[in-house]
């Protein structure tokens, strides 16, 4: 069995050369433990946080040690009660092609309710991402004018639509390339969506909407959240969740330069992480899956084939290369 190792720490952008694909040997579970085969795993944004050695709310990924994070796949070898071969799991040992996963945990998922990899996407984390963000924190109301930035990837691109499906009087998106943000109307419904690469933000968003924002979804920071602070309309609010812009940053930013406005137009912004809100997890799969099979959300995927991929997929979601959820697929 093969999986990625972290070997240097990176500075800045990560390199190829930060890593290695190490062979270990595939041993039969211990008690209390299933032997998976990794069908699906997920390379995510906040594993570059985990690529540096400071204290966070995961844990550092060690050197020389396998990295992980979300997976799904199939138990070939069980040792604990009410798992068996055959059964499919949704796990925390990404990044490897055979995990032995302590049953507590792992968790049962039907391959014939979804296919397996919307487990880590639509129907998995970055999709309760979306709804606990956007209903919880962001407090969204039918009415409400919604900006969400990252609008093309797997966290944004559910924010805005589930935005409109809930009445939003209108949805703004911003992404990296303009086929991105002809998908996002043309495909998606947002109402109007912009390339962040083609002008300042703040002069986009202005155009895009007229009447102001209520709530601001941040997966970027720096000169969108600037923006955002900009258009939002009085007790607008903000959920920050992610601030992508940054994650290769060697130096400290600075900060949105109209932080007073902040004062005026009375703005709530509240951070938001997923780990609280595994509460809402039943809701959240009732509407969403049935939003899902109505047709009413629709999702795309960006697959890379092969446990080589890995280190690519990641540094390709980076970059933007994945239109919705990046995912490594070691299905054959
Ligand atoms: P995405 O699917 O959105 O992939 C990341 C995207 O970020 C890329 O596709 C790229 O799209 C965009 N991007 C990269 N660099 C920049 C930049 N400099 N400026 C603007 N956009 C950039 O990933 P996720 O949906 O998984 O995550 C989205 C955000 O949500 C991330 O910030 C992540 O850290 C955060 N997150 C937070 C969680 C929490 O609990 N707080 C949980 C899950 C995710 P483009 O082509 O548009 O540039």
């Amino acid at each position: 069995s093969r999986e990625w190792h972290l070997v240097a720490r990176p500075h800045g952008w990560p390199a190829p050369t930060d890593f290695a694909l190490r062979e270990v040997p595939v041993e039969a579970p211990a008690e209390g433990r299933i032997l998976v085969r990794n069908l699906h795993f997920s390379v995510d944004p906040y594993m570059r946080g985990r690529m540096n050695d400071v204290k966070s709310y995961v844990p550092p990924f060690k050197l020389d040690h396998p990295m992980d994070g979300g997976a799904v796949g199939v138990v070939v070898a069980s040792n604990a009660e009410g798992f068996a071969e055959g059964d499919h799991v949704l796990h925390g040992l990404g990044w490897r092609e055979y995990a032995s996963v302590p049953v507590q945990h792992a968790t049962k998922v039907d391959p014939e309710l979804a296919p397996l990899s919307t487990y880590l996407g639509v129907l998995g984390m970055t999709g309760l991402t979306a709804y606990a963000g956007l209903f919880e924190t962001a407090s969204f109301k039918e009415g409400d004018a919604v900006f969400v930035s990252g609008a093309a990837g797997a966290v944004g691109s559910q924010v805005g639509q589930l935005a409109k499906l809930a009445g939003a009087s209108r949805v703004i998106g911003s992404a990296g390339s303009d086929e991105k943000v002809k998908w996002l109307v043309e495909e998606l419904g947002f109402d109007a969506a912009f390339n962040y690469r083609n002008g300042p933000v703040r002069d986009q968003l202005k155009a895009a909407a007229p009447d102001g924002i209520d709530v601001y979804f941040d997966n970027v920071g720096g000169e969108h959240l600037e923006a955002a602070i900009s258009s939002l309309n009085v007790h607008g609010r903000a959920a920050i969740c992610g601030m992508i812009a940054q994650y290769n940053d060697t130096e400290p930013v600075p900060g949105p330069r109209n932080m007073a406005m902040i004062i005026g137009k009375r703005l709530r912004l509240q951070g938001v992480l997923v780990g609280d809100h595994y509460g809402l997890q039943q809701k959240f799969v009732e509407e969403v899956g049935g939003r899902l099979r109505s047709g009413e959300l629709k999702y795309r995927e960006t697959f890379t084939q092969g446990i080589e991929s890995g280190v690519d997929a990641f540094l390709g979601l980076l970059r933007g290369d994945n239109t919705g959820k990046m995912i490594v697929s070691l299905d054959r």
